[in-house]
């Protein structure tokens, strides 16, 4: 029979054991939704951690969804069935693309300008050409 002495008992041994078991279950499911999407920033192909990447809603509904959902584990299976139903309505961004893509979103500028967007990553990948020194210039002419 229980009662609230066997309870606090049981929930003292079992806690930790319950918590992991559930953070585990997130830890597989965010996986899943990571290999759907490609496990790679869908902008500039990061994919060195995927611990980082960020599963971003492509229409900006994410605040809806999670109010009409949920979050944790609802969420992110609600996330995964949705993918393997066909939807395109999430990929994955690195946390610099996100930033540049909610910056965009929002029409911040600086100065008046507007800066590119492009995150710094990208820009490694595929390096501008290097302006060449004046000493070389100089010699060719
Ligand atoms: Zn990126």
């Amino acid at each position: 029979m229980w009662n609230k002495d066997s309870w606090q008992r049981w929930y003292k041994k079992n806690r930790q054991k319950k918590i992991d078991e559930v953070r585990q279950i997130g830890f597989r499911l965010r996986l899943e939704v990571l290999e759907l999407l490609g496990n790679k920033c869908s902008r500039c192909g990061y994919n060195e951690d995927v611990r980082i990447l960020h599963v971003d809603h492509v229409n900006d509904d994410g605040a809806a969804e999670r109010r009409n959902i949920g979050s944790g584990n609802v969420l992110r299976k609600y996330i995964r069935d949705k993918i393997l139903a066909g939807s395109c309505d999430y990929q994955l961004l690195c946390p610099n693309c996100n930033a540049i893509k909610e910056a965009d979103r929002k029409g911040i500028v600086y100065s008046g300008r507007r800066f590119e967007s492009c995150c710094p990553l990208q820009k490694k990948k595929s390096p501008e050409p290097k302006p060449r020194a004046f000493s070389n210039i100089v010699t060719e002419l």
